[in-house]
């Protein structure tokens, strides 16, 4: 064969036109779609894919592939009663997924760490304002405009891609939205970080009690993901001597896994005074030092003194929204006991960064953290996954990407 220089002009070409096709970012960015699917609130209980147009980047704006998202308590409350009043609604806050494009001005997480295309990121409800400010703040303040991804009605007509049970979502950099890079952390680990940042700032709050210590006797009541969880950010702390109370035998049974010592279940007894005293056998003979309440049910908070010793310490996260009234006798559950009581609710930036922390030890120690997640749902079947949610099967139920 005959390859004079013309022919290998030629060639050249072609193969410089072929790279220039594979290997630009451009090439990345065409291999988004132009429209995108999202699950959206449209009804009490009705949870509708719909289809719409995935808007323009900005300049200051980041649009992520989804790959999971989990349905957190707040979600199944929005889908059974919409008690914010955000129908419709693009829900889906526990979420993470893959940068595929990115505005020219981002070019840090709001810890600061760099991120572009590729890497795999989380947004936070709160925003990067104050490090230390909570949700509680941000209502006091009323602080508004910031994207909270996922609990924001659909009111944009330009975007509707603001919630994480989506194919896409995009993140806007210039309205205080709060992101970080996470990409060293298995897509599993990534669903759980909202959830588990819950945890990790209620025993921050905990700890400024100074009665919880590396070798104290903590009761935690309730074994939802939260309770659960509870145990395992405990564990990764190195406190050991953990009872958890709960009336399902599977759930006590997986909160030994995630590290506690001992269980009780409320069913197998008769009165407080008796489940008390079951409280106290399961910790040897004494009354637990601090006490975890992780269920909504006023009943439980009644209870949870009594699991107590005198001089111990209540971190109450029960209610994250209003669970009606609990009676207790003020007398005996907090003066004469000389109880220290702190409430918890949500979490701060801070914690949110350390919870990624928290996630690389508990997976460090062994502790099946990841097994938390029991089902998993394409978007497709978004409408099924709530349902599942809602009749409280399984633990942590997840939308991932088809
Ligand atoms: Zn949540």
């Amino acid at each position: 064969m005959d390859i004079n220089a013309a022919n290998i002009e030629e060639i050249v070409k072609k193969v410089l036109a072929g790279m220039s096709t594979t290997t630009t970012s451009t090439a990345r960015q065409t291999g988004v779609p132009k429209t995108a699917r999202v699950g959206m609130l449209t009804a009490i209980e009705k949870m509708e894919v719909k289809e719409f147009p995935i808007p323009e980047v900005g300049d200051d704006d980041i649009l992520v592939k989804v790959e999971g998202c989990g349905i957190c308590g707040t979600d199944a409350h929005e889908f059974r009663k919409d008690p914010f009043g955000l129908i419709p609604v693009a829900l889906g806050h526990e979420g993470t997924g893959e940068i595929v494009k990115i505005g020219k001005n981002v070019t840090k997480d709001s810890a600061g760490k760099p991120i572009g295309i590729g890497d795999k990121i989380v947004t936070c409800m709160i925003f990067k304002d104050n490090p230390d400010i909570t949700m509680f703040d941000l209502n006091k303040q009323n602080v508004g405009g910031a994207d909270v991804y996922g609990l924001l009605p659909d009111n944009d007509p330009t975007n509707h891609l603001k919630g994480w049970f989506s194919d896409y979502i995009l993140i806007k950099g210039n309205a205080g939205s709060t992101f970080f890079n996470v990409s060293d952390l298995d897509l599993d680990s990534r669903i759980l970080i909202e959830p588990s940042a819950v945890l990790v700032h209620a025993v921050e709050r905990a700890k400024t009690t100074n009665i919880l210590r590396f070798n104290s006797r903590v009761v935690i009541q309730g074994c939802g993901p939260i309770g659960l969880l509870c145990v395992a950010v405990l564990r990764t702390l190195g406190v050991e001597h953990i009872v958890t109370v709960d009336g399902n035998e599977k759930r006590l049974e997986f909160s030994k896994k995630f590290g506690a010592e001992a269980t009780v279940n409320f069913k197998d007894f008769k009165g407080i005074e008796e489940l008390s005293k079951g409280v106290q056998n399961a910790f040897g003979g004494k009354l637990a030092d601090f006490g975890f309440q992780c269920t909504g049910s006023p009943a439980g908070h009644s209870n949870i003194y009594k699991f107590i010793r005198n001089g111990g310490g209540l971190c109450e996260l029960g209610f994250f929204i209003n669970g009606g009234d609990a009676t207790i006798n003020p007398h005996f559950d907090i003066c004469s006991k000389e109880l220290t009581l702190v409430g918890s609710w949500v979490y701060t930036l801070r914690d949110y960064a350390t919870t990624f922390d928290f996630l690389k030890r508990a997976n460090g120690i062994g502790l099946p953290v990841k097994e938390l997640i029991t089902h998993k749902f394409p978007l497709s079947r978004i409408q099924e996954a709530f349902e599942t949610n809602v009749r409280q099967e399984g633990l942590k139920i997840a939308v991932v990407a088809d």
